[in-house]
């Protein structure tokens, strides 16, 4: 008998003993790793994993419970566990239970976006939901559209992309970013065959309106011009002035793109929906959900002002959307990404959005906004530790008073060995800080005053 299947109607009768499987070994993982990560560092966490799970081919099997209690467990007990209120390194958030449940519908219908015929609701959906949060982006457009994407990363190349598409025949596609852009633009400036970024420096943190209105007036020679601007960096949640920046791309006749794969869910917050003011001027925008939107990765958006800009992504197979399946009434899916099997990740997304509406959305947000003010506020008052700066959204830069970047970088790295909490680190003012993002609705102000107190004493409390 081959093993079963996830699908159909028996489908999910099969699932059903197997999930209890996961669930008891999820927890049991959890447990034996008791804190946010596993103790020891890397040797002995890939010793665990090859004690648990070797050989990796079997010759004979071990069977579908064995296989998953093992694996489920080695990988559970050796994880990162953003749910931890000490995993606050990265912009890694802990996905909502609801989003995971949906996740698994979308894993065992295996529904694939190439084409209508293997997908008819779940395109219909993902239809839906891009206009929505299109709308979110451009409010008052008449048709804004969004992709959905593995990421920000694939967000920036295919912004990029756009740009250069958008002017067939023209001198090579010039972009202009500040130095605190997302290393993906110049990885996509590289992909692309693009000339290497005119990249301005941004010792404040943010680019400088009057820095970029130069360089574009320097830049001078023919040929088209995009601008990356950022809504919320990576290392600080810095957000560029949209508004000014807008104003000189436009003047200069330059088009812009702006990432706000950090920062670009503020807009579910009517209190923080206006740090974004100036954002549908862009020609593009990158958001990611799998940050600031709590769900499993990978659950990427590119917004752009109308859905013919997305024109360029057109393309043809026959199998796929031949001209008289179109003409017929098919929907024709193929350009809305440039993979072709693509699973519906768009259906968590919907499943969070009708669940906890922009209301529940926005609270969460305000929610970890709150707690990166009570965390500056705590390091502030700290004897032994310096802020960096206010928080701008939900990140906060600090280290030991008097310490040099070696000792530093060391603390990380112990509470990482220790497994003790997971912090990040980042540049900034020509030292290096430690960077807490805060991105768990559930932490409280004593697991702060827990983290700080680790930073400093290096106690071994778990
Ligand atoms: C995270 C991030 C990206 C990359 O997104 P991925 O989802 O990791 O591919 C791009 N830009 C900014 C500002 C980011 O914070």
């Amino acid at each position: 008998m081959p093993p079963q299947l996830a699908g159909g109607i028996t489908g999910p009768g099969h699932l059903r003993p197997l999930l209890d499987t996961v669930l008891d070994a999820l927890t049991t993982g959890a447990t034996a790793r008791g804190g946010p990560l596993p103790a020891g560092g890397p040797d002995t966490v890939a010793r665990h994993v090859r004690d648990a799970c070797a050989p990796a081919i079997p010759h004979t099997g071990t069977g579908a419970e064995h296989a998953l209690r093992t694996l489920v467990h080695a990988l559970a007990a050796g994880a990162a566990d953003p749910a931890h209120p000490r995993c606050v390194a990265h912009l890694h958030c802990p996905p909502l239970a609801l989003a995971v449940a949906a996740d698994l519908a979308t894993s065992a219908l295996n529904q694939s976006l190439d084409s209508w015929d293997q997908a008819p609701a779940a395109s219909a959906l993902e239809a839906e939901t891009t206009a929505a949060l299109a709308a979110l982006v451009y409010p008052g457009h008449r048709a804004p559209d969004a992709l959905v994407t593995s990421g920000g990363t694939e967000s920036n190349q295919l912004a990029l992309l756009l740009a250069r598409e958008r002017h067939p025949g023209a001198p090579a596609l010039r972009v202009v970013c500040g130095a605190n852009a997302h290393h993906s633009i110049q990885r996509a400036v590289w992909l692309l065959g693009l000339p290497p970024a005119h990249v301005l420096p941004t010792p404040t943190g943010t680019l400088d309106p009057v820095a970029l209105h130069t360089a574009l007036g320097e830049l001078g020679a023919p040929g088209p011009v995009l601008v990356v601007a950022t809504a919320g960096t990576t290392d600080t949640g810095a957000i560029d002035p949209l508004p000014e920046i807008a104003h000189h791309t436009a003047a200069h006749g330059a088009e812009l793109h702006i990432d706000a794969a950090y920062g670009g869910p503020l807009l579910f917050s009517d209190r923080e929906a206006h740090r974004l003011d100036g954002l549908p001027f862009a020609d593009s925008v990158t958001l990611d959900l799998h940050k600031l939107g709590w769900q499993p990765i990978a659950a990427g958006l590119l917004a752009v002002r109308d859905t013919t800009a997305l024109r360029p992504l057109g393309h043809q197979a026959d199998y796929l959307n031949a001209d008289d399946d179109t003409a017929a009434g098919l929907p024709d899916l193929l350009g809305r990404s440039l993979r072709t099997t693509r699973r519906p990740d768009v259906f968590k997304i919907a499943v969070t959005l009708r669940a906890l509406g922009r209301e529940g959305l926005g609270a969460l947000i305000d929610t970890v906004c709150d707690q990166a003010q009570h965390l500056a506020d705590l390091i502030d008052a700290h004897p032994a530790l310096t802020l960096r700066g206010r928080p701008e959204i939900s990140t906060v830069l600090f280290r030991p008073t008097d310490a040099d970047d070696t000792h530093v970088a060391a603390v990380r790295r112990r509470l990482l060995h220790d497994g003790h909490a997971v912090l990040g680190r980042a540049h900034a003012d020509g030292r290096l800080w430690l960077k807490a993002t805060l991105l768990n609705p559930h932490t409280r102000p004593a697991d702060l005053t827990a983290l700080l107190h680790l930073t400093t004493e290096g106690t071994t409390a778990r």
